[in-house]
């Protein structure tokens, strides 16, 4: 029964930061900024962002070879990297320009590899499946579901077999095989707001992993959705007042939250 919980709406993003940090989801939902980091790597992340947006143009201009996919990747990189500044101007503030070059010389190092990616990719499902598994149908659709309340943004939604189903850019490193639990969890959250959405099962999505032009299907199972919803009703608790115990990780070191997370948790909080 959702009548009795389920009376704050959580957002997806949210969910995301409480499977990082269960404490910088409390600290934030009480109003506190959390401080992204303004290195290197993370600007690299919005470049790749935008870049990857244009890989449906990229492959649907291109023959199957790896020149000429480079040669289109070559010239989004320059659009990209021309206009990201204006569409991330208020994050790169304070950005020196000496770190907005480092990250695009980074990714311009990818661009051979993301290229041979995807032309394999190509190879492999033929050019006009896989263009139909990055094509966006809609980008960015703010969605919301009432049961339970949750509302989330997918990168894009794509058409395939004639249904709607959610796919997200990740810009960091991609797994051997399949994607990262959390990366599954993102998309199995999202599935259940296309469907309360456009009422159409979704089974699967897709994780482009930017940097190196790999997508992966993913098989929503059960217990994703199993997981989301626990995790949507943990987020609940915490945006109500309850603090979750501190999870030590690599993120303290550079956290923002730091001194003030020493406080201990509730007893109550220590089974979250
Ligand atoms: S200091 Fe560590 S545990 Fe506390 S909010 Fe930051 S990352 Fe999370």
């Amino acid at each position: 029964m959702f009548s009795q919980k389920n009376k704050i709406n959580v957002n997806v993003s949210e969910i995301l930061l409480y499977l990082r940090c269960p404490r910088q989801a409390y600290y934030t939902s009480r109003g506190h900024k959390l401080v992204f980091d303004t290195s290197s790597s993370y600007i690299e992340g919005m470049l790749l962002k935008e870049l990857a947006l244009a890989y449906p143009d990229v492959v649907n201009r291109c023959t199957s070879n790896n020149e000429s996919i480079l040669e289109q990747l070559q010239s989004e990189f320059i659009r990209a990297a021309e206009e990201f500044g204006m569409i991330y101007s208020a994050e790169l503030t304070n950005v020196s320009p000496e770190i907005i070059e480092n990250a695009r010389s980074a990714v311009h190092e990818h661009l051979v590899e993301i290229g041979e990616n995807l032309t394999s990719a190509m190879a492999e499902n033929g050019k006009e499946k896989f263009l139909s598994s990055i094509t966006p149908v809609r980008t960015e659709p703010v969605l919301h579901s009432d049961r339970p309340i949750l509302t989330g943004i997918p990168g894009k939604l794509v058409c395939v077999d004639s249904a709607l189903v959610p796919s997200i850019i990740k810009t960091g490193n991609y797994p051997e095989n399949g994607v990262w639990k959390n990366d599954r969890l993102h998309l199995a959250a999202l599935a259940m707001l296309v469907e309360n959405e456009y009422k159409n099962a979704v089974e699967h999505g897709f994780v482009e992993y930017a940097r190196y032009g790999i997508v992966r299907r993913v098989k929503i199972r059960p217990d994703d959705r199993r997981q989301v919803l626990k995790v949507r009703n943990r987020v609940e608790k915490i945006k109500d007042g309850t603090m979750p115990e501190r999870k030590e990780s690599q993120l303290c070191d550079k956290c923002n939250f730091s001194q003030m997370c020493s406080t201990k948790a509730s007893l109550a909080s220590k089974f979250f």
